[in-house]
């Protein structure tokens, strides 16, 4: 099934020059980009899109994080895209991520792992919608 996901290259990525490295990655990968942008989120906004979060306590922390500076959401379309990107993420904790995958090679710890992907057609569409009109995904 032809699906979409949210990713986002998260603040340390973009801090330390990795976004050409993982658009690279996400291409050669088969994914079709299908819109992107660059956003620097204030705390609010941040809390927003972490907002089924609140709870943890690492919430805090990880809005100051993603608040921090710039970040690049995209649109990945392709084939089970949500699957198929979570695969290429690799673990939350990049210390426990498969070799080759995207936290692996570019994420610095647990919280400042580089990269976000949505975890369900329905987180999908929200996260899509967080950042992205109708207008700017017509592909
Ligand atoms: P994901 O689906 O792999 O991104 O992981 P989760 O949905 O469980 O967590 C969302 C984000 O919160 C992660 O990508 C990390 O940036 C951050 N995070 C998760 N677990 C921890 C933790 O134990 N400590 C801290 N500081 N951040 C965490």
């Amino acid at each position: 099934m032809i699906e979409r996901t949210l990713s986002i290259i998260k603040p340390d990525a973009v801090k330390n020059g990795s976004v050409g490295g993982i658009l690279a990655r996400l291409e050669k990968a088969g994914f079709k980009i299908l819109a992107i942008r660059m956003v620097s989120m204030s705390k609010k906004q941040a809390e927003g899109f972490y907002a089924v979060h609140s709870a943890r306590p690492f919430f805090g922390s990880l809005t100051d994080f993603m608040s921090s500076g710039p970040c690049v959401p995209l649109v990945l379309e392709g084939e089970n895209a949500i699957a198929e990107y979570r695969k290429i993420m690799g673990a939350t904790d990049p210390a426990q991520a498969d070799a080759g995958t995207l936290r692996a090679d570019f994420a610095t710890d647990k919280e400042k792992n580089a990269v976000h992907g949505s975890d369900s057609p329905e987180n999908a569409a929200i996260e899509i919608a967080y950042f992205f009109t109708g207008c700017e995904l017509a592909g």
